[in-house]
Order: structure tokens, then sequence, then C-alpha cells
């Protein structure tokens, strides 16, 4: 039997459906459990709010785009509204608009959640064929030499000339044709994400997908039947209409960190857990300018990273320290995080071919929060404690000499006075920054945490099996789990975490 997407924006569902399976999100945690359940012969049904976005409906058009595929148009915030938090919309989720670097979950990790986090099941030889199933699935492969544009280049070239250490990354592209808007989607379908691999692969084995499909609210937590109302959204995907009802054996919430926490609270279900312990794993940008062209934007986005300042075996935390990845956007992103507004923005962003850009990317204590509001509305709470900015003062210097390094005319640091480095003693400056809440430009592409997996429910929101406390047959199988950051990337440890979760659940349902 070959199972079916349908928008249900455009096509009626049959009313009052019953599945063994309700997988609520398409990415890559509800993709892989999508088809390792159906596989087994389950009769899985996953719910995608976003819509269905292959080939020449990728536009390379920021505005569209933006909208259409990421969580609230791409507006999504901090409630200080100092770190945007960025998170796919779409079926296959984050993979369709990520920059496709391929960092699977270290042994240094799974050491510290076994240690610190009590989670004695994730063990490196469990979790070994997982990964590896990860890394077959993604197609991972190191990036060529060929692919790496001059934005890349000069990153290594800085960081060589001054004998710091980095590495080309893995990636999930075949036949990648350089165009260079990865983050809104790839019109030439060479990222091996869940919508060409795991998708695919479940509705072959039977598992129907219902795009445009939002799910409200969970009933009836403990009983064998659960339910899920879900609301209908209209084909552009910004308001609900009809409300249906799904009724499953099982329910997983792969929906990402930040939905599947407030879902379940939106239902009034989990413990004083669900919600805590979010890591928003910020990024700060930076950009340098060059007196000839860099044009960053055409070929593979980031390609290089920097591996100098990385402690992937802290005692404490496992992966820590910072990490600088080159990166391009698209001209408005490039104009909206640059400090200059009106007609001296206008002005600089002809600048705009010879920018070469980073990001530099901090793994952090897990600390944030997510809530509901009474009023219905989303808020995330999140602090930029000192010892993290201590590391990003220490990251805009490191990134700042690699630039100069490589040639640059002068590097930009985003702030309410920007700061123009031109040469070594400009860098005192940099522990003058305040980083004041809303003045800089912060982005979370990697949200984790939220229904922390722990072995008692004093000290999380989710057994290591991933089931939720205090409900029976409901699950989160995405990085609502993690009690740390996983990796420096996230997408690789939740297929992982995703497929070992799923194993061990058909282990124990029965046949
Ligand atoms: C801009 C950007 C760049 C990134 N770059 C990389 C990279 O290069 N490498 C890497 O490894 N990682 C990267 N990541 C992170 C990675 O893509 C994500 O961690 C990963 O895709 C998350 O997988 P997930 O299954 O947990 O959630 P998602 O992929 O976010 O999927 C969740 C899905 O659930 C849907 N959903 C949410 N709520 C509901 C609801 N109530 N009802 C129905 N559906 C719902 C969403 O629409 C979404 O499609 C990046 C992320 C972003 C945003
Ligand atoms: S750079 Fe490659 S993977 Fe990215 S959008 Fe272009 S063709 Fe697709």
């Amino acid at each position: 039997m070959t199972g079916q997407i349908v928008d249900l924006s455009a096509t009626r569902a049959a009313a009052d459906a019953v599945v063994d399976v309700l997988v609520v999100g398409s990415g890559c945690g509800g993709a892989t459990a999508a088809r390792t359940l159906a596989q087994a012969g389950r009769d899985v049904l996953v719910l995608e709010e976003g819509g269905d976005f292959t080939g020449r409906q990728l536009t390379q058009r920021d505005g569209a785009m933006y909208d259409q595929l990421y969580m609230d148009r791409a507006g999504r915030s901090t409630s200080d509204l100092s770190i945007s938090v960025m998170q796919g919309r779409v079926l296959g989720g984050g993979g369709v608009i990520n920059t496709c670097d391929v960092v699977p979950i270290g042994d240094a990790t799974l050491e510290t959640w076994r240690r610190r986090f009590g989670l004695t099941d994730f063990t490196t030889e469990a979790l070994a064929p997982h990964r590896a199933r990860a890394l077959r699935d993604l197609a991972a492969t190191p990036i060529p030499e060929a692919a790496l544009n001059a934005n890349n280049r000069l990153l290594r070239q800085g960081t060589e000339a001054l004998g710091w250490r980095g590495e080309v990354m893995l990636n999930n592209r075949l036949g990648c044709a350089g165009l260079g808007t990865c983050l809104i989607g790839c019109p030439a379908n060479a990222k091996r994400n869940p919508r060409f691999v795991a998708i695919p692969q479940a509705l072959e084995a039977g598992a129907r997908f219902w795009t445009r499909a939002r799910a409200l609210r969970l009933e009836g937590a403990s009983g064998e039947l659960k339910t899920v109302e879900l609301g209908v959204l209209d084909p552009r995907g910004h308001r609900v209409g009809e409300h249906l009802r799904v009724r499953a054996r099982t329910v997983i919430l792969a929906a990402n960190a930040i939905e599947s926490a407030a879902l379940l609270i939106r239902s009034g279900l989990g413990n004083e857990h669900v919600g805590r312990h979010l890591s928003l794993q910020p990024q700060l940008p930076i950009v340098a300018r060059f007196d000839h062209d860099v044009i960053a934007f055409r070929g593979i986005p980031q390609a290089y990273g920097v591996t100098e300042f990385e402690e992937p075996a802290h005692p404490e935390h496992g992966w820590w320290g910072f990490r600088i990845e080159s990166i391009s956007g698209t001209p408005g992103i490039v104009g909206t995080i640059l400090p200059w507004l009106g007609e001296v923005g206008k002005e600089r962003m002809r600048d705009y071919p010879r920018f070469a850009s980073a990001l530099q990317l901090f793994p952090d204590e897990p600390s944030g929060r997510v809530r509901v509001e009474r009023s219905g509305r989303l808020r995330i709470d999140y602090t930029l404690g000192e010892e993290l900015l201590g590391r990003a003062r220490a990251a805009i210097k490191a990134s700042a000499r690699i630039y100069l390094a490589a040639g640059a005319r002068d590097v930009v640091v985003v702030a309410p006075e920007p700061l123009l480095i031109r040469r070594e003693s400009d860098l005192g400056a940099v522990d003058g920054l305040r980083f004041e809440p809303a003045t800089m430009p912060w982005i979370s592409a990697h949200q984790q945490g939220t229904v922390r997996f722990a072995p008692s429910q004093a000290d999380g929101g989710a057994d290591p099996a991933g089931q939720v406390y205090g409900t029976r047959g409901v699950y989160v199988f995405d990085s609502s789990g993690f009690p740390t950051s996983s990796s420096s990337h996230t997408m690789a440890p939740i297929l992982t975490v995703s497929e070992h979760l799923s194993q061990r659940l058909l282990a124990t349902l029965p046949s």
C-alpha cells in the first residue's frame, strides 16, 4: 500500500480518523519516526502545518519564501526581542531551509548525557548504528574543494595564516548547482533532507502526510486512544479554519523543541519541567568588507568552520567553547542585519558583493523557557548570560583577527554604535560592547531542550524512551529531549536519536 501527501487546504480529510500512530511534525524527528513505524507495518499519519514546496515552487525570493517556509513567517523571537528564533515550517521541516552542514552527535556529548543527566541507555554502542544510518540518509560527504567559494576560502585563509585549526564540513547535497539560496530552499532539489529521503520511504510503506494541518490540542493522554484536535490552515498557511479530530493509540511529537513543548502546555500535559531547560545555541553574525569582490551569495553559503576554540569534551558541558563558520545571506537578510538605515544603509549595501561574513556559534547552558500566555500566545524567555557574553567577546576578536589576516579592509560589529575594526589596536573596543537586549542581530537555528529526557520525573519532562511523564503513549522524538546542545548542527543528532527511540518504541508495541 502506498501512502499519500494530502493538502488539507485543498482536499477534505476523512472526519474522525483512527490510526495506530499519529506523528506531529514532518522534519528530521517526525519523518524518521514515520518511516520506521510505517515500515514495521503500523498505520501512520503525520500532521504538518507547513505546505509542500519542492523544485520551482522554491522561487529564491526572500519575501515569499521566508513567509512560506519559516515558523511565524520568520518573525519569531525571544520575549525581549534579543534573539531571532528561526525554524522551518514546511513538509520536511528545517532540513528544507537549512545550510546542509552535517555534524554527528559526538561521543563526549553522549558521555555527558550519561554522567550528568543519567541517560545510561545513550551509549556510543547503542547509538552507533543509528548515527551511521543518519549519515547514510544524508549521503554525508565532505564539501569538495571546487565548491568552496571566496567567502569560505577567505575565512580559511585567515585562519591558516594565524596557524589556527579549521575544517571543511560534511554536507548532505547531491547535485548542488551552487545557487546559494539554501536558506530559502533549494530549487535544484539537491538537499538530501527528509523531504527526499525519509518521507518518500515512509510513503512507500503506506504512511500518510496531511499538510496545512496544525495540531492544536491533545486530549486523553493516558487513555488507550488519544485525541488530537487539529486546525486546517488556508492555502498560504496564515489562518486556521475548520477543526478536525484524529484518534491514535500512540502520539509522537516532533514539532521542534519549541512547538512540541507548546503543544503539551496548551494541552495541560506534562510536569513542571515541560518548557524549561531550553537551549537556543545563540549565533552572532559578523561582516568583513574587502576591497575586491567576494560574491558570497553564489555557491555553498556555509562550508568552512574554525574549530580552534571548540572544546568537544568539556568536563561539565560536553561540547563547549565557540565555533566560527562562514555564512552568506540573501540581500533581504544582510540588509536587515547591517547597522545602517535609510539612505546610508542603501549606500553601504552597494558594497554587498565585497562582503564576507561568518556566524559565531555558542553552545549554551540550557537555561531558557517556553511558555504559553493566557491569550494563547507563545513566549520564549532567554537571557544571554555573562559567561556566554565573555565567549562572544573572544569570538568577535578571533573573527576580526582572521578577516584582517585575510586582507579585509575592515570588520563590522553590529551594535548600537557600530564598531569598525581596521587593525589589531581597535580590538580593545570589543571589551566595551554592552550587548543590551534587542541591540545586536543574534539568531537561533538549533533549539533543544524543553522536554528533557531524564530517568526520573524529578529531573525531566520525558523518560529516556521519550515518553512524556504523566502520559501513556505520548512521546517526544525531536530535540526537545536533549539535555544539552547535541552538536554544532542538530540535523544529524535528531535523525540519530529519533531512529533510536523509534526502534525502541517498536520493540514495546503490541504486534
Ligand atoms: C536557518 C537554519 C539553518 C540551519 N542549518 C543547519 C545545518 O546546516 N545543519 C544542521 O545540522 N542543522 C541546521 N539547522 C537545524 C536543523 O535544521 C533543525 O535542528 C532540524 O531540522 C530540526 O528537526 P526537527 O524534526 O526537530 O524539527 P523541524 O525540522 O523544525 O520540523 C518540525 C515540523 O513540525 C511542524 N510543526 C510545528 N508545530 C506543529 C503543529 N502544532 N502541528 C503540525 N505541525 C507542526 C513544523 O512546521 C515543522 O515542519 C538549521 C536550522 C535553521 C532554522
Ligand atoms: S547552493 Fe546548492 S544546495 Fe544550496 S540552494 Fe543552491 S543548489 Fe541548492
